[in-house]
C-alpha cells in the first residue's frame, strides 16, 4: 500500500456550505485541530439566491465569494479535486495523484448535476429561451429570456425525478415569472412539468401550492420528464407516464426552465462510501457512516432523506460536529438531527410561503404561524436577512433555530399569492 504524503486530524472533502460550515464550527470549539479542506473551486456560491437572480431580484455578483476569502483561519486548503476514496486506509486520492490521509473524514461534495442526461440540452442551454437557475452562469439568462416574452407565449418549466437540491426551486420561479407577466397585464401560458404526482413531497404544502398554481392558471403535468431539447425548433419532448405506461409528448416553447437531472458525484458513486443508490450512506441521525466509523457526511451528497437544502445543512453541521468530536474525545453525548429543511417558496414577486418540514413530514416552522400563507415578510426575510445569514453560518456563526413541531388546522386558510 503507497503511504500517504500528509495525514491531517480532519480531512473535509468539499467546501460548500456543509464543508465550510463544519470546518469553522471545528475550529471554533478546538483552535489547534489539524483540518485540511480539499475543494478546486475558486469560488464560493450562495446558490439559494439563484432563484432571485433568474427573476431579477438579486445580483449575479453578489452570490459568490472567492474560496480563498470564505476559508477559515487556519484550516489547510488543498484547491484539488478528489478522485478517489479509500475509507479502509483512511486516504483521499487527489487528482494529481497525491494521497492524504485522515483520521476523521467529513463528505461534504454536494451532488452533480446531470445535464447531458437532457437530449440536446447542452447545445442550446443559454440560447433559444433555455434557460436554468441552477448555475451561476445561466441564472440572468432566465431574467433576460422573462423579459423579452412575446404576447401569449408558452412558458415551460421543468422539474426532474427527485432526489434534487432544493425541490421547490423549479416551481419558485415558475410563480416569479406568472406574477411578473400578470402585474405587466402579459398573457402567458405557463405550464409545470414534474415525474411526480403532486406539486411537493410535503402533503400539507402541497395543498396550499394547488391553490397557487389555481390562481395563476398555471396548467401542471404530473408523471411528465423532460427528456430532449431542439433549442432552434424551440420544441420540449417529454416521456409521459399514465398508469405505468409510457409515451412521448412534444410541447412547443418561447421560454423552457430547465431544472437537470441531479445524481451524487460520480466519485462516491464509485466508491466504497456508497449504498445502491450512489449516495454516502449515513445514519440519517448521528450523520455518521453506516460501515466506517471515521467517517462523517453532510449535505446534499449523503443518503439523509431529508429536503437537500443549505437550511438542512444549518440543522446538520453541529450535530456532525459534535459527534465528530465526542468520538475524538472517546466521550459525550450523541446528538441526533431530526431532518429539518426548510424550502422558502417564492410564491410571487413579493410574498413567500415559508415551508419547514423534518423527517417523517412533520411540520416544524420557526414562527407560531400558519406557514402555508404567503407572507411579506418572509420575502424580506428571504433576499436580504437569509443571505446575511447563511455568509454567517459558513464562518461558524450559526445564528438562532427556533424550529419546532407545531399543529395548524387541516382546513387552508385564505391567502393571496
Ligand atoms: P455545495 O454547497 O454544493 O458544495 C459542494 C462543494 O463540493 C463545492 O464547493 C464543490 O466544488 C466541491 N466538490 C465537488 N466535487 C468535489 C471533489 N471531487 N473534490 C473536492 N471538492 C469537490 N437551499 C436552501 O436552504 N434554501 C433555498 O432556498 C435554496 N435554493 C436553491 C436554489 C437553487 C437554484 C440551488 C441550485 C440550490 C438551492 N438550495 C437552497 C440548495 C443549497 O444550495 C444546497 O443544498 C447546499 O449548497 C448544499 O451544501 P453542500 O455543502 O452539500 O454542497
Amino acid at each position: 500500500m503507497n503511504l500517504p504524503a500528509h495525514r491531517h486530524v480532519v480531512v473535509i472533502v468539499g467546501a460548500g456550505a456543509g464543508g465550510l460550515t463544519v470546518a469553522s464550527l471545528l475550529k471554533q470549539a478546538r483552535p489547534d485541530l489539524d483540518i485540511a479542506l480539499i475543494d478546486p473551486a475558486e469560488y464560493h456560491c450562495y446558490q439559494p439566491a439563484w432563484t432571485l437572480v433568474g427573476a431579477g431580484e438579486f445580483r449575479p455578483e453578489a452570490t459568490r465569494r472567492p474560496m480563498a476569502a470564505v476559508i477559515p483561519r487556519g484550516v489547510s486548503w488543498l484547491q484539488a479535486r478528489v478522485t478517489a476514496f479509500e475509507p479502509e486506509h483512511q486516504v483521499v486520492v487527489l487528482e494529481d495523484g497525491r494521497r492524504i490521509g485522515y483520521r476523521f473524514l467529513v463528505t461534504a461534495l454536494g451532488l452533480q448535476l446531470d445535464w447531458d442526461r437532457i437530449e440536446g440540452l447542452t447545445d442550446t442551454l443559454g440560447a433559444n429561451g433555455v434557460c436554468s437557475n441552477y448555475r451561476y452562469d445561466l441564472a440572468p439568462y432566465t431574467w433576460q429570456t422573462l423579459q423579452r416574452l412575446p404576447r401569449d407565449a408558452q412558458a415551460l418549466f421543468t422539474q426532474p425525478p427527485m432526489p434534487i437540491k432544493c425541490a421547490g426551486a423549479p416551481q419558485k420561479i415558475l410563480y416569479m415569472a406568472a406574477d411578473h407577466c400578470r402585474r405587466r397585464g402579459q398573457a402567458v401560458h405557463a405550464h409545470f412539468f414534474t415525474p411526480g404526482p403532486a406539486m411537493f413531497g410535503v402533503p400539507f404544502y402541497a395543498k396550499a401550492l394547488d391553490r397557487v398554481v389555481a390562481d395563476y392558471g398555471i396548467t401542471p403535468h404530473f408523471g411528465h420528464r423532460l427528456i430532449a431539447v431542439d433549442g432552434p425548433a424551440r420544441q420540449a419532448t417529454f416521456e409521459v407516464t399514465t398508469d405505468g405506461n409510457t409515451a412521448q409528448q412534444t410541447h412547443p416553447f418561447d421560454l423552457l426552465h430547465v431544472v437537470p437531472p441531479q445524481s451524487a458525484p460520480d466519485v462516491i458513486k464509485r466508491s466504497a462510501l456508497a449504498d445502491d443508490s450512489g449516495w454516502v450512506s449515513v445514519d440519517r441521525h448521528s450523520l455518521r457512516h453506516s460501515r466506517f466509523d471515521t467517517v462523517f457526511g453532510l449535505g446534499d451528497c449523503t443518503t439523509t432523506p431529508n429536503s437537500k437544502t443549505a437550511a438542512a445543512v444549518r440543522a446538520q453541521a453541529p450535530v456532525l460536529v459534535a459527534n465528530l468530536l465526542r468520538q475524538l474525545d472517546g466521550r459525550g453525548t450523541e446528538r441526533r438531527y431530526d431532518g429539518y429543511a426548510s424550502c422558502p417558496l417564492t410564491t410571487s414577486k413579493g410574498r413567500i410561503m415559508l415551508a419547514e418540514f423534518a423527517y417523517d413530514g412533520a411540520i416544524t416552522p420557526s414562527f407560531p404561524l400558519d406557514p402555508r400563507v404567503p407572507r411579506r415578510s418572509y420575502w424580506w426575510l428571504k433576499k436580504y436577512y437569509l443571505p446575511h445569514l447563511y455568509w454567517r453560518m459558513v464562518g461558524g456563526h450559526l445564528g438562532p433555530d427556533w424550529h419546532r413541531a407545531r399543529r395548524f388546522p387541516e382546513p387552508l386558510p385564505a391567502f393571496v399569492p
